[in-house]
């Protein structure tokens, strides 16, 4: 007996596809603010996998992550059923920021999607908890939240570094189904901040974070990031497709083959380095260092990775400097930087751990 499947209120017949725009809002323009979404339903019986990219709008390659997919996937070979959001905040995705921008009301406007899952008030603002005292970011989580996420038995929300940055590795829920789909998309770098001992030290939040409160395993492959060349750019999206059919053949939604690195690094300390001072960094790291199309760079404690100089004065002002021996997963390539943008990242080898 087929499970019945109602998306936008329409009923989805084994082995078909659909494209629906959720609506969220009217906007000032005259135009309506929808999100879209494919959804793919396999002749089998299977779960329902939910993929989402553009959570933060200026992660924009994410989304030829989700139209590989859609493409690549065919109903008749397919068990179970896609729920795929390409741009889940438009408005952000259209000004290729990571918040949505110039909202309409910015003092109490939380505009970063990604902290206002599932779009409901958890405490009151002045007082009020009515579901619709929300704003326009809160409203698009809130449609995500009803219509994808609820439904999904798995979650996968795609994310990278932002423009001229470059980040790899794997966030995942904290309990035993989610680490599992995190080490069978096999991106090889892993960060377990809120697993083991810790696992009650920090609020979950984001999309997965709320999936994760309501039961569904969920899992953040942040890959690659904005500005750079177009075989860095099909690299991401080659890793980004490559573990998704690994977690969906592991899931028995398609037939294939897993295939995994030798061994995954797991680690629990990453220090970002942060410029203590405005100004014009001039690094020697490269994008593809955080271990994208070659392996992730080695550094050593107190390695001199870049300078920042004054663009006035045009002295050097500080150095940039490893703060630990470890695996380089995120960056950020030359060029201006203001006091206290982060500048690199450095997985910890203490603490950290190889599995095969
Ligand atoms: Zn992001």
């Amino acid at each position: 007996m087929e499970m019945a499947l109602n998306i936008c209120e329409q009923e989805i017949e084994p082995g078909s596809r659909h494209f629906f725009r959720m609506r969220v809002a009217s906007l000032l323009n005259g135009s309506d603010l929808t999100i879209s979404l494919h959804v793919i339903r396999g002749e089998g019986d299977g779960p329902v996998l939910g993929l989402l990219a553009g959570v933060h709008g200026e992660e924009y390659y994410q989304n030829r992550v989700i139209r590989r997919l859609v493409n690549e996937t065919c109903p008749d070979e397919l068990s179970g059923t896609i729920l795929a959001v390409p741009v889940a905040n438009p408005i952000a995705f259209s000004h290729t920021s990571r918040r949505t921008p110039d909202p309409p009301d910015s003092t109490v406007d939380f505009t970063n999607l990604n902290r206002v899952f599932p779009g409901k008030r958890l405490t009151p603002l002045f007082g009020s908890m009515e579901p619709t005292d929300v704003s326009l970011t809160m409203k698009m989580a809130a449609v995500l939240s009803e219509e994808v996420i609820s439904k999904c038995d798995y979650i996968m929300d795609f994310h990278g570094h932002r423009m001229n940055g470059a980040l790899k590795k794997m966030l995942y829920s904290p309990d035993d189904v989610s680490g599992e789909m995190a080490r069978i998309f096999g991106l090889g770098i892993l960060h377990d901040p809120i697993g083991g001992e810790s696992a009650s030290a920090g609020p979950l939040y984001g999309c997965t974070g709320y999936a994760a409160s309501i039961g569904i395993p969920g899992i953040v492959p942040e890959i690659g990031g904005g500005g750079h060349s177009e075989p860095f750019e099909r690299e991401c999206a080659r890793l980004g497709v490559h573990g998704t059919k690994n977690v969906m053949t592991h899931l028995n939604m398609i037939e294939g083959e897993i295939v995994l690195p030798e061994k995954q690094f797991y680690f629990r300390r990453a220090p970002h380095v942060r410029a203590a001072r405005s100004g014009y960094l001039v690094t020697d790291i490269e994008p593809e260092d955080v271990g994208i199309g070659r392996p992730t760079r080695e550094v050593s404690k107190g390695e001199v990775l870049g300078t920042v100089y004054n663009p006035y004065t045009l002295e050097e002002v500080e150095e940039i400097k490893s703060p630990a021996d470890g695996l380089l997963y995120m960056c950020r390539i030359s060029g201006l930087v203001h006091a206290q943008n982060d500048v690199l990242a450095v997985a910890d080898y203490e603490d950290s751990k190889w599995i095969e």
